[in-house]
């Protein structure tokens, strides 16, 4: 037996394999993919059974290593990164343990963006304790991360845009610098999905994703994934995964599993409302700054467009007039947005980056990192935007 496929034409689009993509019905035919809340799987025999405990026929055996519910979001998702390979974990987080897990030993070198997730420059900090060195870079200076690499270096990483700043690389450079160093570039592509942005396409080998953000939509679950190719997959980290256990839960899986069929439509929306949204902000007295990677006053609008199929995605980083408290005014000015640091919900965000995500950081590290105390991110959800901008109104016209 080998676990079979969703029976689809040929080459149908990213739109179709969001909502179609997995595994075929079961012989109950339901509509909305089956959910699979059980711990282990039952063989016809004993014989059976020892033939899939040695991986010599494939079948699901016990779901901290394979489940038809995750398998069917792995099978989804990969196809909408366009590669081969799956593997879900159970957050963000735990996919970046697994690619630093799977792929390095100690003595190896990784060079990273020093703009990525605080907890990714945690995590690969921890790692120096095992011999795994990091080399943290300018995202946006390509030369830097060429004069990083070392003949020991494994593994590239970086993420684009970063948050809160949104900061992008150019993934096609990066790419090229790590093949020729021999080494593999790996993307977290949390802030655009694959709805916007396909990394393998632009040269990257693997793509992690905290499903807990877009993928879901709608900040009920947390979740994780890397894609790449199967190979790659099966021969290092299913067995990581096997071992160390960091396994996605069937019922995060399912909830991921559907937010994918609304996904593409979810990051057009959000991504439309964002920019008008940043233009809003740019005409604003009391606003000194807007970050935002679909606005031409961005650094890297060029390069942004062309990587994220034109759209700018949906945080909005801004910074206003009146340092820390004038933030903290606009903040509790508002009636409807969220005050928490997630992102990636229908629901708009607004958090006050440097006393939050990046409060651990000393002010100097803030300092050269860009994130000054009058900075305030906003993820834009699917609310009307004008009530929204209202929302903003209130306290930056106290601030002006
Ligand atoms: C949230 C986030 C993560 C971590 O994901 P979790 O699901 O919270 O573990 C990693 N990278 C980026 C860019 C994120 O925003």
């Amino acid at each position: 037996m080998t676990i079979p496929r969703v029976d689809l034409p040929p080459g149908v689009g990213l739109d179709t394999l969001a909502v179609r993509e997995g595994l075929p019905r079961t012989q109950w035919g339901e509509n909305s993919e089956a959910l699979f809340l059980t711990s282990s799987f039952v063989h016809p025999d004993a014989a059976t059974a020892a033939r899939r405990f040695a991986n010599e026929e494939e079948a699901f055996v016990y779901s901290r290593f394979g489940n038809p519910t995750v398998t069917m979001m792995e099978r989804r998702l990969a196809a909408m990164e366009g590669t081969s390979g799956c593997i879900g974990t159970g957050s963000g987080m735990a996919a970046i343990l697994m690619l630093v897990l799977g792929l390095l030993k100690g003595g190896d070198h990784v060079v990273c963006s020093q703009s990525v997730f605080g907890s990714t420059i945690r995590l690969l900090q921890d790692f120096a304790k095992f011999g795994i060195e990091t080399s943290f870079v300018a995202q946006t200076d390509v030369a830097q991360w060429r004069a990083a690499m070392r003949p020991t270096t494994k593994l590239l990483f970086a993420e684009s845009p970063t948050n809160p700043l949104t900061e992008v690389c150019d993934i096609a450079a990066l790419a090229e610098i790590a093949h020729a160093g021999g080494a593999l570039l790996a993307v977290d592509n949390c802030f655009c999905s694959p709805a916007l942005q396909q990394p393998v396409k632009l040269g990257a080998d693997l793509v992690i994703h905290s499903g807990t953000k877009y993928l879901d939509g709608q900040g009920r679950v947390v979740a994780g994934a890397v894609c790449g190719p199967a190979e790659l997959i099966d021969s290092k980290f299913v067995p990581v995964m096997r071992s160390a256990g960091m396994s996605l839960s069937p019922f995060n899986a399912w909830v991921v599993l559907k937010g994918l069929e609304t996904l593409s439509v979810r990051m057009q929306a959000q991504s439309a409302r964002a920019l008008t949204l940043a233009r809003w902000l740019e005409a604003q007295p009391a606003v000194e700054r807007v970050y935002y990677p679909g606005l031409e006053s961005h650094p890297q609008h060029a390069l942004a467009m062309a990587q994220q199929s034109g759209c700018g995605g949906a945080v909005v980083s801004f910074a206003v007039k009146g340092e820390r408290a004038g933030a903290f005014a606009t903040i509790d000015a508002t009636r409807i947005c969220s005050i928490t640091a997630n992102l990636g919900d229908t629901k708009t965000t607004i958090t006050h980056p440097a006393s939050t995500s990046h409060g651990r950081l000393s002010e100097a590290q803030r300092q050269v990192a860009g994130i000054t105390q009058g900075m305030i991110r906003v993820a834009v959800g699917l609310e009307d935007i004008v009530d929204i901008q209202a929302d903003l109104q209130r306290g930056l016209a106290a601030l002006a």
